[in-house]
């Protein structure tokens, strides 16, 4: 199998110029139960006048709950409704953002995403096309986005991502599933109120989270790792165990898994992810299974690389009676296997990260394969 050169992220930082990474952190963030109630105060100096609205993308599980009226729309602002179930697309946030420069003669003031991963990448994505020209396809990649995004707030419902944090917003594309990382995507303010997770359901709860908890086990083994994410990650590893491990009540594991997401996004800001995330890419691509559900179907299959996280997952798995599905690539052809592990070895940063410099003669296609057989 071909396996395509691209540019490795640790040797080749953002600029040329750069020795390190000038990675951009979310300049303002409020925290605490509640919180999300400051968000009219805080958009306000933001609106730039009455024409010009505040978009509102909302997860639709919310739709017809107490949560909406308590979002601040004024003027000829808009709430726009979009389903979680699928992962968001680089077509949905095109026709997103010609629906909004048909109904509106102005540019927005402001963008807010509201919901998951799934809602906070939407409303990254779409305020950097408002003033960037193009498909959001044309994007994906490290560093292709040179005119500044449109004002954006994240306000996560569900903890676990960090793509409240980070500095990417992942999309699928007609070719790829990637992200488009850029010093635009990051949020300009973001609220973290914990209250607003207690109606996730238990399974989504646990999938989500063991997104945060893959993103520490990936990023403490990795052979990136610095102290600038091991301090994040250790943190968020620890609220991990916390969260999944101990007996805590109900609000103090939402505030822990919150945060968890926030330093576990933060830890591999500045180091990269693994095995377990390029693989779950492969299902993602080809299936379009779930990130969170995805991660956690390989991970159980990578003792090999990650022995000791992945008996911690195995615990917590047990703990939280949490039974994986399987046989989800039983029916595959070699064509399906072939472009899964092609997907998945396209990663490179995150090979070199698990790895090392020499990844490519200690893992091979065959072994990938036999991997994705076992889902
Ligand atoms: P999600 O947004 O996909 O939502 C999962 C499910 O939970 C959906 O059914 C949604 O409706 C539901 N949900 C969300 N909040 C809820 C609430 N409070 N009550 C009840 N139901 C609720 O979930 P996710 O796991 O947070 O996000 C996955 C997405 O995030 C993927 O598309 C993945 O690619 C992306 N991601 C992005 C980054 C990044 O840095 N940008 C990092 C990791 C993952
Ligand atoms: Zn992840």
């Amino acid at each position: 199998m071909e396996i395509k050169k691209k540019i490795k992220l640790k040797k080749i930082p953002t600029r040329a110029s750069e020795k390190y990474r000038n990675f951009p952190m979310v300049p303002r963030v409020v925290f605490g139960n509640g919180s999300f109630d400051q968000l009219g105060d805080i958009l306000l100096p933001k609106r730039k006048h009455s024409e010009s609205p505040i978009i509102f993308l909302v997860d639709d599980v919310f739709e017809g709950t107490a949560l909406i009226p308590r979002i601040p729309k004024i003027f000829c602002d808009q709430i726009v409704f979009i389903s979680a179930e699928e992962e968001p697309k680089t077509t949905q946030v095109d026709a997103l953002v010609a629906m909004i420069r048909e109904e509106y003669q102005e540019l927005p003031s402001g963008i807010v995403g509201i919901g998951g991963g799934t809602l906070l990448d939407l409303a990254k994505a779409v305020a950097i096309l408002l003033t960037n020209k193009g498909s959001a396809s044309e994007y994906q990649g490290w560093d292709l986005v040179h005119k500044k995004s449109i004002y954006h707030v994240g306000i996560p419902t569900i903890s676990g991502t960090g793509a409240e944090v980070s500095r990417t917003t992942v999309l699928l594309s007609p070719e790829k599933k990637l992200g488009i990382n850029s010093d635009e995507t990051t949020f300009h303010q973001v609220i973290l109120d914990p209250e607003l997770t207690k109606g996730v359901t238990h399974d989504q709860w646990f999938y989500t989270g063991m997104d945060c908890y893959i993103h520490c086990v990936e990023s403490l083994n990795g052979t990136y790792l610095n102290a600038f994410s091991q301090s994040y990650g250790e943190k968020a590893m620890d609220l991990c165990k916390e969260v999944f491990l101990t007996d805590l009540s109900k609000t103090e594991s939402q505030d822990k898994l919150m945060m968890a997401s926030w330093h576990g996004g933060m830890s591999i800001a500045y180091s990269q992810v693994g095995i377990a995330h390029a693989m779950s890419y492969g299902l993602g691509y080809l299936l379009g299974v779930k990130h969170g559900i995805g991660n956690c179907l390989v991970f159980q299959y990578l003792e090999e690389f990650y022995p000791e996280g992945v008996a911690t997952f195995n615990k917590m798995m047990q703990r939280h009676q949490i039974e994986l599905p399987n046989g989800i690539c039983r029916n595959l052809s070699e064509t399906d296997f072939d472009k899964m592990v092609t997907v998945a070895l396209s990663m490179e940063p995150l090979w070199e990260n698990a790895l090392g410099d020499n990844w490519r003669n200690l893992i091979t296609p065959e072994k990938l394969k036999s991997i994705y057989q076992k889902i």
